[in-house]
């Protein structure tokens, strides 16, 4: 029950056990060309999206250094542990960082940011997350979106990560410039692809980027994939595994995969409270929740407790947030049985760790409401 790497379903482990084929090879080849082209419905673009061997952060990193060069100034949106990672690769590469700075739980403001670029004509870039996973917070990306048009000359890079899959997003008709995603959250698959696709205008902006590059240089992949191929070696397994999620997210299957994670979301909002704990987030994400625990329990206990007495794993909090919060996560193949479960666990921790007050029957409550929730059209 973390926010990642999360359950795979059996469908794709099973995928993940065929025996190995090479990667120049036709077979793969199709294989590739189907992936990608139903990439592109998944991201909402007419534009190529690429699959890159990394996880998330090397997709991060790609969409910076195929995009900016060193002394350019960008906007980060630090929000939280994610937005934090946007702003040190960008400094790594000797890009000069505005830090956006929010408090942890509250959504961005697209007026704040407009102001902001209004002050520093010279930004070329605003860089934020879809889901902040590390607060399980969501910004109003198309609203900033709508805003950021009356700055033309400012690139809207997205990480979508924990979003794609797990809350509506598209690419072309929103204008976002680069979006970026990874396999092992809302794609349910194993840790080790990533996702990137750019605009029209970021890729004129690739043109002088000169930002060191060598794995990472989109232009390169591109042109391989117009050959039906990946520029160094495919990750040949992950690639058929994910051939398998997109024949799943086809048709009604990614709407239904963002349903399922805000039923789930839903429901863990709603039976947290019977059991004494809150919603961390302001803007609370579909992909994970975060919730603060009372005053007398220690998060990190509670988290090793559901760990090592009931086999469930979910995440604590990190930094500012460590000890004081629990977070669930949404994505992958979890059944009703697993979240019922949770619920479950997670009344009788709370007890079994010194929440008093928690009686059997209002553990009961939460597991009915929950199994009420999941029942819901
Ligand atoms: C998981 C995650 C990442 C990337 O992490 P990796 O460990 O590099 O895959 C980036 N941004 C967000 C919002 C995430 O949830």
């Amino acid at each position: 029950m973390t926010p990642g790497p999360v359950p795979v379903p059996s469908t794709v482990l099973k995928k993940l056990a065929l025996p190995m084929i090479h990667h120049r090879t036709p077979e793969f080849e199709e294989i590739l060309t189907r992936a990608l082209a139903e990439l592109k419905t998944v991201f909402r673009t007419k534009l190529p999206v690429m699959i890159l061997t990394s996880t998330g952060s090397g997709a991060m990193e790609a969409a910076i250094v195929n995009t900016l060069s060193p002394g350019d100034e960008v906007l980060c949106v630090d929000s939280g542990k994610f937005g934090e990672r946007w702003a040190q690769i960008a400094e790594s590469y000797g890009v000069q960082v505005h830090r956006h700075k929010i408090p942890w739980g509250e959504a961005l403001k697209p007026k704040e940011i407009e102001k902001i670029l209004r002050q520093c004509p010279s930004i070329k870039a605003v860089l934020t997350q879809v889901c902040e996973t590390s607060t399980a917070t969501l910004h109003p990306i198309e609203e900033l979106a709508q805003t950021l048009r009356q700055f033309p000359h400012c690139l809207f890079m997205v990480d979508a990560i924990t979003a794609i899959g797990a809350t509506p997003l598209a690419m072309d008709d929103w204008g976002l410039d680069v979006v970026v995603a990874g396999s092992q959250k809302a794609f349910m698959l194993p840790t080790g692809i990533s996702f990137i696709t750019l605009s029209e205008k970021a890729w004129k902006a690739q043109q002088s980027a000169r930002c060191p590059r060598f794995y990472w240089d989109l232009k390169r992949e591109r042109e391989a994939n117009e050959k039906n191929q990946t520029y160094f070696s495919s990750a040949v397994g992950l690639i058929r595994a994910l051939e398998e999620v997109l024949g799943q997210f086809q048709g009604s299957g990614l709407n239904k995969s963002i349903r399922r994670c805000e039923k789930l979301a839903q429901a863990t909002r709603l039976t947290s409270g019977l059991l004494g704990l809150e919603v961390f987030s302001q803007s609370p994400a579909p992909s994970v929740t975060a919730l603060t625990v009372p005053a007398n329990i220690n998060g990190e206990k509670l988290r090793d407790h559901l760990e090592s007495q009931y086999a469930i794993s979910v995440m604590g909090g990190q930094d500012q947030l460590k000890g004081k919060v629990i977070r669930i996560g949404h994505l992958g193949a979890i059944s009703d049985q697993d979240m019922l479960a949770t619920i479950k666990a997670l009344g009788l921790s709370l007890r079994d760790l010194g929440s008093t007050s928690l009686t059997t029957a209002q553990i009961q409550k939460a597991v009915q409401l929950c199994k009420k929730t999941l029942r819901q059209k």
